[in-house]
This record gives structure tokens, sequence and C-alpha cells, in this order.
């Protein structure tokens, strides 16, 4: 059931001490960069001063734009010759930020990921289609590195081409996915379209979702489309990939590995920290990395802390799903609004397909939220009234989660536009 058990379920008194010693090591190494060495000095730290989560919490947060302006080298710890690989954000607008890793950080992100694998039942007898892309993006060689190390027979097919995939998933009998979620509502039409029953036709036993916002619901249609247990799966670029907390069997929250990163969950306008089940954004510091140490990242990423005992009995503390980015929200008519809280909504109504959009307007100096729909084709055959009630069902239960009534339409499947990658749920048209 644990890949290090003594890790994994490790006493909490003991698991601080550990992260003392990674926190002190850390700070060495964060003072040999040219970004960190310079706060110190401006603020007068010596790496001894830090020997807490505390004493850390005197210095401020490291955000996105600190590590774009630190582009290239600025964060670097070691000599480039230690460097063995690097991986880039995904962001497609201005300057990249870069992570470093030399060997050492590779194998024990890959040991992370491994402990994750495990311990949701993936084993050496698996097989493990990775459908996530491959470069820089740390979703495919991430999850894949942590795979082969469990043992598993691994397949590098990235993401896209589902045709292939489903041959794939055929040919090998593939037991175990990585897959964005909603690449896996797709798929489920494809594989359909072909013919085929996810569920009855393919050996998926378990999936890892996980690289964008989805919600409970969401999880649910994917286990209920492919007949198999999705977990979710938490992570980002800055803080390696996959791996950063992950779902145990419980799904009850994911466990954010504390052996390798300090946590924090903080108030996004205030920086002061939040009450358990309080929901902040996720500020992560690096313990267990040498090539470029992170102090104090702020994550932009929503979440709560979870703090009743986790029944698998590890002991890493639990947070609760993504409830979305502090900058994915928007606002309409002064409301603010998670997209997440319209896919939840919408993935609970048994009618509604796989895909959705939120477009935003401007009419007349007023905003205009318009929530397209796709639902299931065998609908579109049916009588038009009862299309109408449909409609007016989502629309009065979009109204009543986001207290601001949207216009819905409903489309035939297979109409909205879908992207290879992270899904992209709103498009702002909305001119200031
Ligand atoms: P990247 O660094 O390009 O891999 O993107 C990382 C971002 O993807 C995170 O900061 C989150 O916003 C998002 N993300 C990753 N995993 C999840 C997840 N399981 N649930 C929600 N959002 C996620
Ligand atoms: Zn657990």
């Amino acid at each position: 059931m644990y890949w290090e058990k003594d890790l994994e379920i490790m006493p909490r008194e003991e698991l601080v001490k550990l992260q003392r010693e990674r926190l002190h090591k850390t700070i060495l190494q964060a003072a040999k960069t040219p970004f960190y060495r310079k706060q110190f000095a401006k603020l007068h730290i010596t790496p001894e001063s830090i020997q807490t989560l505390e004493d850390l919490q005197n210095l401020p947060f490291t955000t996105k734009e600190d590590l774009r302006q630190g582009f290239p080298f600025k964060f670097l710890a070691v000599p480039l010759e230690e460097v063995v690989r690097l991986h880039s954000s995904s962001g497609t607008t201005g300057v990249p930020t870069v992570i470093y890793h030399s060997a050492e950080d590779l194998d024990r992100w890959t040991n992370q990921v491994a402990r994750c694998l495990y311990m949701v039942g993936v084993r050496k007898t698996d097989v493990f289609q990775n459908m996530m892309s491959y470069g820089l993006f740390t979703g495919g060689l991430g999850m894949h590195y942590g795979a082969e190390r469990l043992g598993a027979l691994t397949i590098p097919i990235g993401a896209g081409n589902s045709k292939r995939q489903i041959w794939f998933l055929q040919f090998f009998k593939t037991t175990a996915a990585h897959i964005l979620p909603s690449y896996a509502l797709l798929l489920a039409n494809l594989i359909k379209s072909e013919g085929l029953d996810p569920k009855k036709d393919l050996n998926l036993r378990i999936m890892l979702i996980g690289a964008e916002p989805h919600s409970e619901e969401t999880r649910q249609r994917i286990e209920e489309l492919y007949g198999a247990k999705a977990y979710n799966s938490y992570g980002l670029s800055e803080m390696n990939g996959p791996g950063v907390a992950f779902e145990c069997p419980y799904q009850n929250g994911m466990h954010l590995w504390e052996d390798y990163y300090l946590l924090e969950i903080v108030n996004p306008q205030t920086g002061e920290p939040c009450a358990s089940g309080e929901v902040g954004e996720i500020v992560l510091t690096t313990i267990y990395r040498d090539a470029t140490p992170i102090l104090r990242y702020r994550t932009r990423d929503l979440a709560s802390f979870i703090d009743e005992p986790c029944p698998c009995g590890r002991t890493h503390r639990r947070i609760s799903r993504i409830q979305g980015r502090s900058d994915d929200m928007f606002i309409v008519r002064g409301v603010n609004i998670f997209p997440i809280q319209v896919e939840k909504v919408l993935m609970g109504i048994p009618e509604v397909g796989t895909n959705y959009r939120i477009v935003l307007e401007r009419e007349d100096y007023r905003d205009v939220m318009r929530v397209e729909v796709e639902i299931k084709s065998e609908l579109f055959l049916g009588d038009l009234q009862k299309l109408e009630r449909l409609r007016e069902r989502i629309q009065s239960e979009l109204r009543s989660e986001i207290l601001v009534t949207p216009e819905v339409s409903l489309v035939e499947p297979g109409t909205l536009p879908t992207q290879e990658g992270k899904a992209q749920r709103v498009l702002d048209q909305r001119k200031f």
C-alpha cells in the first residue's frame, strides 16, 4: 500500500524535524542564487536565521513575476554543468519561467511521482498510457519516469491523436492512464463514435486526472464513463510538475508531500495565513531540490486545508481540490465567478454532454454572460419543449450557484472548439 512507508506515515513531529533539516539545506542553496542572495542581503538575513516555517515567513513571497524577471539564471543554485534538464512554464505570452534540475533532483521527483502512482494502486503489472504532452510541459516526462520507476509498461503516446489513443487502449489493454479531465470527457465521445463502450470494451481501471481545474462532478462522470477510478493529481512546473499533491484511495482531498515542500495557504489579498477549511492561495517552498530552490512561491491556486486525519494513515497534510486560480476568476456585473462553479453545475446534469464554453460580452455597457453547452445528441431528436425545459433548468441551477443569470444556449455535440492542451473555458470578449 505504501511506496515509502516510513516517510508516508511519519509522525508529525518527525516530519517537522525532517522539514527543518531540509529547509536548512534549501536556504543554503538559495543563498547561492543571485535572486535570493540579493534579497537576503537587502533584508539583512543570514541563512542561519531561518530554521523553521515561522522564520521563513519573515521572507517575502516569490512570485511568477520574480521568476520571469530572474530569467534565465537568477534562480540557479548549482553550476550549469550539474544541470541535466530544464522545464519551462506553459505560459504562451511574455518571458518564460525556467526550472533547472540536477540529476539528483530528477531522481527525487521520479520517486515522488512513483509514490503517488503506487498510492492509488498502479503496479508493475499495469500498462500505463501517458496521454499528456511530452516536452517542456512537465505532465509528460514527469509522470513518465514515475511510471517507469514502478516498473509499469509505460506508453509515451503523448497528447492528442485520438484514433491512435483508442487503438493503443484496445490493443495493449491499457489499465492505467494519465489524462486531462477535459480530454477524458471528449475521448469518451470519440470512443463511442467508433462503436465501442469505454467501460465494457476497454480495460482502464485507474485514471490520473489533473493539470487543470475540474469539479467532483466531472470526476464522477469520468469514473462512470470508463468504469475506472479517477484520482486528482496536482502539480505545477515551478514545483517540479506532477506529484506535488495527490489523492489517496479515499479520494477525500489531496495529500501534499511535506517531505518535498513546506505548505502555506494564505489570503490572496492580505497574505495572512488561512484557518483550516478557509479557501486561500497555496504557497509552497521546495525543500528537496538543489538546482532551483524557490521560497514561498505564490502558486495562484486556490484551495483549503483538510485537517481531519486520513484513514489511509498518511500524515502529510491534505488540501481540497483546486477551486480555481486567483487569476482565472472573472467578474460579471460585480459578481466574482470561477469557471469551476459553472462546470460543477453542468456536469451534475445528466443530459449535458462533455464540452461547454463561457462567453463574456458587453452590450450597451452591460455584461452579458453566455454559457454554451453541448448536450447529448439523442436530445436533439426529441421534442422542442423538452429542450426548452432543459435550457431553463440549466439556467436556474447556474443562477443559484453563481448568483448571476446567464444566457444559456444548447448546442449539438462536437460543435464547440476543443484544444489539444488544457481546456480554455472562458472567452472574454468584453472591451473595457
Ligand atoms: P503548469 O506549470 O503549466 O504545469 O501548470 C500548473 C497549473 O495547472 C497549476 O498551477 C494549476 O493552476 C493547474 N493544475 C495542475 N493540476 C491541477 C489539478 N489537479 N487541479 C486543478 N488545477 C491544476
Ligand atoms: Zn489518505
